[in-house]
């Protein structure tokens, strides 16, 4: 009796204690979050078809205050799987900042059929607005993302306070991570503009900061400069040849070799616009963050937490011109990682060290150039989407003679004609097989004959 008691007794103490365990923690945790310091200012960092290997395949060319601060001195996620298709640009910015799929934020493609009015839409046009900055460029808008960025959370999170802004080479890439209710948004605007521009659905006129920029001759230095590897280029061991076949040439040049004099080139090739294909588009995004930096104040307010998503794009027009393995990918990286411990210094500068928090990220990457792949002897090849429709239509009509079942194939979705489907399957329901098995085997069997080619 006496040992049961004592069994009793020491559950009870255990059990106050854990109680007692339990109401320290919630004091503690509660204390914790109203006295948090929360970072003055959150970066967002996207890198336009950064490949994670650009980390490791560099690593030793790279300097210890860019990439290298990130990987040594922050947390780094390597597990990291995409959960849709396709990874493109526009789809990859909303995900990261909305942190959720295509089917819910909206944006399916850069481009994409709108089955609806059948007709392609691009993600950000919006023709309800007008460009602000330049002539042309800035009719656009959020609009077709439907769900809410961190910049939005923030926004609402912290009653309308806290100032929200997104910048980048590429429009889609400014706007969709800045979320809708952001306070800027700004892109570049090449051809013979070389300015940064925005959209009348933020703002009526450029601010002071930015005009200022657009006048400090930053674009007219790039555009006439001439792009040669940041060092010897026989130090470039990680990349294969610098005059090879699986590059694409700007107009105007005989081979795809450095030195590139965009002086000379920028003519045929879409003047300011140039600046986008190479590194130097990179490092006017830089400048300008540490502009808007500046003239919006970020990162200054106590108690507040401000929000800039930037998107570094030059190293996806490198990498689709020159391919993965290209010297030049290679020499973007180390400018990049340059520009980035120059930007990380600045923001240690200006905001203070602890006063900020930073990711890095990568909207999407890119596979080797299949034709590269195939001198090595690896599987691989090109998917021809209007061979892939012949060939799908040719099976429709031989099965179901009708070659119109397809209304349009892109973004590696296959819409259907409805109406047609509706007609042809008419007469199947009277042989009771519903509608959905029927389209499905008809996916099935398309899908197949093309896997089997
Ligand atoms: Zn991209």
């Amino acid at each position: 009796m006496k040992k049961v008691l004592l069994f009793f007794v020491t559950i009870l103490f255990y059990t106050s204690s854990l109680a007692q365990t339990v109401a320290v923690k919630q004091l503690e945790f509660t204390k914790t979050v109203i006295d948090m310091q929360r970072p003055k200012l959150v970066v967002g960092i996207v890198v336009d078809q950064m490949r994670y290997d650009y980390l490791t395949r560099f690593y030793n060319k790279y300097g210890n205050d860019g990439f290298k601060r990130l990987l040594n001195g922050g947390f780094n996620c390597e597990n990291a799987h995409y959960n849709y298709i396709p990874t493109y640009t526009a789809v990859g910015h909303a995900s990261i900042y909305t942190g959720t799929t295509p089917e819910y934020h909206g944006i399916i493609g850069n481009n994409w059929y709108q089955k609806y009015e059948k007709k392609y839409i691009y993600c950000v046009d919006d023709g309800d607005f007008i460009s602000i900055g330049a002539e042309d460029g800035g009719r656009k808008s959020p609009r077709r993302m439907v769900s809410t960025t961190i910049g939005d959370e923030l926004k609402m999170a912290q009653n309308k306070k806290g100032k929200v802004i997104g910048l980048s080479i590429k429009d889609r890439s400014a706007i969709l991570p800045a979320g809708h209710a952001a306070d800027g948004s700004y892109w570049f605007q090449g051809k013979d503009e070389g300015k940064f521009i925005t959209s009348s659905y933020y703002m009526d006129n450029l601010p002071k900061w930015v005009q200022d920029f657009n006048k400090n001759g930053k674009a007219k230095e790039y555009v006439n400069t001439t792009w040669n590897t940041l060092y010897d280029i026989e130090t470039y061991t990680e990349s294969i040849e610098d005059n090879n076949k699986f590059e694409g040439l700007f107009k105007g040049k005989e081979t795809p070799t450095f030195p590139y004099n965009l002086k000379k080139l920028k003519k045929d090739n879409g003047n300011y616009d140039i600046i986008k294909a190479v590194p130097y588009g990179n490092t006017i995004v830089k400048d300008f963050a540490e502009a808007a930096i500046i003239g919006e104040n970020l990162g200054q307010t106590e108690n507040l937490t401000d929000f800039l998503a930037i998107s570094f794009s030059s190293t996806d027009y490198v990498g689709h011109q020159f391919g993965v393995d290209s010297k030049e990918i290679q020499d973007s990286y180390l400018r990049l990682d340059k520009d980035l411990a120059d930007f990380f210094n600045f923001l240690d500068e200006k905001v203070g060290k602890d006063n900020y928090t930073l990711f890095l990220t990568a909207d999407h990457a890119a596979v080797q150039v299949p034709s590269y792949l195939q001198t090595l002897k690896i599987p691989s090849g090109y998917f021809d989407n209007s061979d892939f429709k012949n060939k799908a239509n040719a099976f429709l009509e031989d099965q179901y003679k009708s070659d119109d079942l397809i209304e349009n194939v892109s973004n590696f979705q296959i819409f259907l004609n409805k109406e047609k489907v509706k007609e042809f399957m008419g007469e199947y329901e009277e042989k009771q097989i519903k509608e959905d098995i029927a389209i499905q085997k008809a996916v099935d069997v398309i899908v197949n004959s093309v896997v089997e080619k």
